[in-house]
């Protein structure tokens, strides 16, 4: 075991510290010593500012992670491109491309491995287990400082860590050393192991990464600390919120909006320890209700919460009426729940929505985890994915098919004792005869939803056949004006009424849904913010997430009515402002985060119009700024 005073050597060797403090960007305001949860922690020693970076710490090791569930791809540059991934003839670990082959990282993996006796041919060796145990595997590379320090770290010397990397002595003959080490290099990442965020919108496979300085810090379920990776892999940590001197900094290992049962029973079950924080202990989270179930009396209004919740066996008690509920009874309803929520689609918007705003809040209050987890997922498609994006493709696919029809459907005639609502179809045979005012054709819309065209009067060879477009009784005005009277709405309501639709709808229909959605959206952050604020989180990377989003609804309202502009200019720019300052460097940051503060942030002196067309081309701007 390292003294503390050997620890602290090592991390500055580490950060880099030693050498030239003159070019570092930024002094250390803390020191390592003693935490009073256990074990060492790192504490101010000056007053931190809100945003302050603390340090920045690079993986002594990073790779694939281990789960038996990550979706497997290229080991050097970690792509899912499935169709092309092969394995290495020398060591079978999977690749991508020749220049990932040719590169020093796979070199390095390919020494280790293919200098071992492999027992099987090597080419059935399990590719999926040799990149779950790689991580660990890397550690073979570390020089003897690094493995000290490595080793220094709390590892989880349990049976069920380090299993990957047993499993793969079925394979090959290592050399009980390399064993010894790879098995605790798994324990230790596991203590402590950071997930690595990827790149906005790009699919890869997950990887994690031993980052020795921010491992350090504690856990708190209401951290002081955020952190973002760059894209050389680094990890930037600053402050949330001042902190004061003498005080410990924390970061979290669990979800920010997770209720306390569940945020618990994870640290429990991946760090082994039971937290004790000030929001563990306090039933209502800050006023949060995160966990807070209905009440099982019927008549009552009231929430249950734990009476006491740093016991995992309290029982329950609503807040109104008294009722106190057995711990187990809460297990099954949560249970259930789990179950209710596994059932859903979480790709179909759609489903997500109507499940938010019809079902969910029949079975759990609104301010319960799993309304929050459904809001942010709401939050984070509705404007951005596929199929419903602020300038919808199917509204544009729509308008084109309402343009054919417009030009070419025909009138179907319905018995007018039943009232139905008039129906058009598009006849595309049909739709190539020209108009005149004195068709020499009729047509007879059979039940079969066919058309049959008959000439009406004897057509001469050569002479071109018409057809009317519009009643032929009625004068010139009449005939002119019924062209323009076919609105948008009328179609889409005509669809839909009759039951016709296809899964968008009409484009009337979908374009109200959009407004709708927009002002969803809106609210939808607006109250996930609050819930935040009222957690004490500062300036957590989620609140920095909620702001863009926040800030994407409101510009998208004044785009579409620029008269509104004045009314939300100043809180367009505080928004995105304050979401920059939060995810600015973030490789998993929203592309066009720069572009949007640039252009409507506050400062931006460029007239109305033209601080708007960027959201027209953003999404190709971000993409020529790469
Ligand atoms: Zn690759
Ligand atoms: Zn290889
Ligand atoms: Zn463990
Ligand atoms: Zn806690
Ligand atoms: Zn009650």
């Amino acid at each position: 075991m390292l003294s503390i005073e050997q620890l602290s050597q090592m991390v500055q060797a580490h950060l880099g510290l030693t050498n030239n403090a003159n070019e570092a960007q930024y002094t250390t305001k803390w020191i390592i010593k003693e935490s009073p949860l256990g074990g060492r922690g790192i504490f101010a020693t000056e007053d931190i500012a809100s945003g302050e970076v603390l340090f920045v710490d690079h993986p002594l090791i990073s790779g694939p992670r281990s789960g038996a569930l990550i979706r497997r791809g290229c080991t050097v540059c970690s792509k899912l491109n499935t169709n092309k991934l092969f394995k290495c003839h020398k060591c079978s670990l999977l690749l991508c491309s020749e220049s990932c082959k040719n590169s020093s990282v796979h070199d390095d993996d390919c020494g280790i491995i293919s200098g071992w006796h492999s027992k099987v041919p090597i080419e059935e060796v399990d590719a999926a287990l040799l990149s779950r145990a790689l991580t660990a595997v890397r550690a073979l590379l570390l020089n003897e400082e690094q493995k000290r320090f490595m080793t220094s770290l709390q590892a989880h010397i349990l049976p069920q860590h380090g299993t990957e990397v047993k499993e793969l002595q079925q394979y090959f003959e290592i050399p009980e050393g390399d064993v010894q080490l790879m098995i605790l290099a798994s324990c230790v990442l596991d203590a402590n192991a950071f997930q690595i965020a990827t790149s906005y919108g790009k699919e890869e496979m997950g990887k994690r990464g031993l980052y020795p300085v921010s491992s350090l810090m504690n856990h708190n379920c209401v951290p002081n600390t955020r952190y973002s990776y760059n894209s050389d892999l680094q990890m930037i940590v600053k402050a949330v919120k001042p902190i004061q001197a003498g005080c410990e900094m924390f970061t979290c290992y669990t979800g920010l909006l997770w209720g306390t049962p569940a945020r618990r029973i994870h640290l429990y079950k991946t760090k082994h320890f039971l937290c004790k924080c000030e929001r563990c202990a306090d039933p209502t989270e800050r006023g949060t209700f995160l966990a807070a179930l209905k009440c099982f009396s019927a008549e009552c209004p009231g929430s249950l919460l734990p009476i006491e919740p740093l016991k995992s066996s309290s029982s329950w008690r609503c807040f109104e009426c008294g009722l106190r509920v057995p711990c187990d009874n809460i297990c099954t309803l949560q249970s259930a729940l789990g179950s209710l929520i596994g059932s859903l689609d979480f790709g179909n918007l759609v489903e997500l929505e109507n499940f938010y705003l019809c079902r969910v809040t029949k079975y759990i209050p609104k301010t319960n985890q799993i309304v929050i987890d459904l809001q942010c997922r709401l939050i984070w498609e509705l404007g951005e994915i596929e199929n419903h994006r602020w300038h919808d493709e199917q509204i544009e696919f729509m308008k084109t098919v309402y343009a054919i029809l417009k030009i070419n459907s025909f009138r179907i005639p319905t018995d007018d004792r039943e009232k139905t609502i008039p129906l058009r179809g598009l006849f595309p045979l049909a739709a190539f005869l020209n108009h005149n005012c004195v068709p020499n054709t009729r047509n007879v819309f059979k039940e079969d939803d066919t058309m049959e065209v008959y000439a009406s009067r004897d057509i001469e060879r050569g002479e071109e056949i018409f057809t009317c477009y519009t009643n032929f009784l009625w004068c010139t005005p009449v005939r002119r004006y019924q062209f323009r009277s076919i609105d948008l709405l009328t179609w889409g309501q005509r669809r839909k009424t009759h039951g016709r639709t296809s899964s968008s709808g009409g484009f009337a229909y979908l374009n109200q849904l959009s407004e709708y959605r927009l002002a969803l959206k809106e609210q939808l952050c607006r109250d996930t913010l609050r819930t935040v604020a009222a957690l004490g989180a500062g300036d957590a990377h989620l609140r920095g997430l909620l702001l863009y989003h926040l800030h994407a609804a409101l510009a998208e309202r004044a785009r579409r009515c620029p008269d509104l502009y004045d009314e939300l200019k100043s809180e367009i720019e505080s928004t995105i402002d304050q979401a920059y300052k939060i995810l600015q460097g973030d490789i998993s940051a929203p592309p066009d985060l720069e572009l949007r503060h640039r252009y409507l942030g506050p400062g931006c002196d460029k007239p109305q119009e033209e601080r708007f067309f960027i959201l027209d081309t953003s999404e190709n701007l971000a993409v020529s700024m790469k």
